[in-house]
């Protein structure tokens, strides 16, 4: 009998469960991807995340020609083409990953009844995408924890399942029509610095991650000039790496570093966790504060400046002009750039998401919303009123400004934590730097949040 293997945001071979249970089950195979109308037309198909899906696309399907088998790829509607294959192939059983969003849940509910009514199956496996299941650590009385330290005490004591290793062959029903995989050089619009996809180039940077960087990851993890974190993000984005495998590799290292980086992993399920018991809070307040966010047409200019990095706060714009560039941006910068349009410029965090997922190559709706939610003071944050002052956060982690100077050139001839206040320049000095006055003064921000949220 043959089965049908759906990757979503899975695309590795190693450590995949749906796989496995695939090959285990049956004589052949059919590793399938669909590219998906209902995503794209969702306003997900940004050009970074595209290009970066081609290149895992191509990869995967290497992966599986080095065993044997290739990958099947069609486009459209994600029930008709899985049932389509199903019936070429003459499939009995469809397996792919559990997903936490309200799309993933609709997306397997369609697929079951659409299955079962043709009197096949469907499988669903967990612990593909995060490494333990969003419903496995709960609260007694609550579907979900609202509170990550609590949340990560339980998620501790839990040991993740073992990690698979990579099938040794992939025997596949042959004669199941593929379209031609996508490829990076036929994108237009992407960040020049954008970094490469795939399971192989995400297994070479864990490995060199796992030797030279987690060590000091508890100590380096905000140098934002430093760069010292493990840029795996889009690799648990796409899944060409396995957040079980990560936890595993990471425990093995052991030391501060390993703890630290396993937190960090371990943030990424709380978020997951959170989505999958509250499907909305994706697009509303996961906590309702009334806020009276700043309407866009009066923001609309302040909105432009942040986007484009020329706030006039200059480790601001090194982060807007980071995320522009590379597609992503360092965690500190994610958390200062968030902060600042949010509760001093006092902008919709939806409108500061929405911007994020039109560039981050690791952008998704899990980790984006419900961090910019945690932000924003609408999520999870115990601290809601908590604002991030972009000069004191500049000075700190960026102390000598080396950040700021790469990521904003007109300020180059400023030396060391002077580049934080430019408009501490007098006269000629000023004028000699082509930069922008800053758009708001931080007291006037922080008067209007505070005014705001003392109505609310
Ligand atoms: P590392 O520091 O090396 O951490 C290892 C892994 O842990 C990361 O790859 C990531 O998967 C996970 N992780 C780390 N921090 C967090 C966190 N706060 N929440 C959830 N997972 C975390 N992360 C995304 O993957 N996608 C997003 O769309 C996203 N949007 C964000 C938006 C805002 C406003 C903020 C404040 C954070 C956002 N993050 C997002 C979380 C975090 O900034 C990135 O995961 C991290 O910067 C990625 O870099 P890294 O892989 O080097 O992280």
């Amino acid at each position: 009998n043959v089965s049908v293997v759906l990757f979503t945001s899975d695309l590795r071979v190693h450590d995949h469960p749906p796989l496995r249970a695939a090959l285990d089950g049956s004589s052949a195979v059919v590793p399938l991807f669909v590219r998906d109308r209902a995503v794209d037309t969702a306003g997900f198909a940004a050009p970074n995340r595209l290009a970066f899906l081609a290149d895992c696309l191509r990869d995967l399907d290497t992966g599986l020609r080095e065993r044997g088998g290739h990958l099947v790829f069609r486009s459209g509607d994600v029930v008709d083409q899985v049932c389509r294959v199903v019936t070429e192939a003459d499939a009995d059983d469809v397996h792919m990953a559990a997903g936490a969003s309200a799309y993933a849940h609709r997306r397997e509910e369609r697929l079951r009844t659409a299955l079962e009514s043709e009197g096949r199956r469907l499988h669903v496996h967990d612990t593909v995408i995060t490494a333990l299941a969003p419903g496995a650590v709960t609260p007694a009385a609550s579907d979900h924890f609202a509170v990550f330290t609590p949340y990560f005490r339980h998620w501790a004591r839990q040991q993740p399942r073992n990690v698979l290793g990579a099938p040794r062959a992939v025997p596949v029903q042959e004669g199941i029509g593929s379209e031609a995989l996508p490829r990076r050089g036929d994108l237009s619009g992407l960040s020049e610095g954008l970094a490469e996809g795939g399971e192989r180039e995400g297994r070479k940077r864990l490995t060199a991650w796992l030797r030279s960087g987690i060590g000091s990851y508890e100590d380096r993890h905000d140098d934002l000039p430093g760069d010292a974190t493990s840029r795996l993000s889009p690799h648990l984005h796409f899944g060409t790496l396995s957040p079980v495998e990560l936890v595993h590799r990471a425990r093995k290292a052991g030391g501060p570093g390993a703890e630290a980086f396993v937190r960090q992993l371990a943030w990424r399920d709380f978020h997951h966790q959170v989505l999958a018991a509250r499907p909305d809070a994706g697009t509303t307040d996961y906590r309702t504060r009334r806020d009276l966010w700043r309407s866009q047409t009066s923001a609309a200019r302040d909105i432009d400046a942040w986007k484009e990095g020329r706030t006039g706060y200059p480790v601001v714009d090194a982060a807007m002009r980071q995320l522009r560039y590379e597609g992503w941006m360092h965690n500190r910068g994610r958390l200062l750039t968030a902060s600042f349009l949010t509760k001093t410029l006092y902008v919709d965090w939806r409108v500061g998401a929405r911007h994020f997922l039109e560039l981050l190559v690791d952008g998704d709706i899990a980790n984006n919303q419900l961090n910019w939610q945690w932000v924003a003071g609408t999520g999870t944050d115990t601290r809601p009123n908590r604002v991030l002052n972009p000069v004191l956060q500049g000075k700190r982690y960026d102390p000598d400004g080396t950040y700021v100077r790469r990521w904003v050139p007109e300020l180059e001839g400023l030396d060391g934590a002077a580049v934080h206040e430019p408009w501490k320049l007098k006269g000629l000095e000023r004028a000699a730097h082509d930069y922008p006055e800053p758009i708001v003064e931080l007291a006037d921000g922080l008067a209007r949040f505070k005014h705001a949220r003392g109505r609310a």
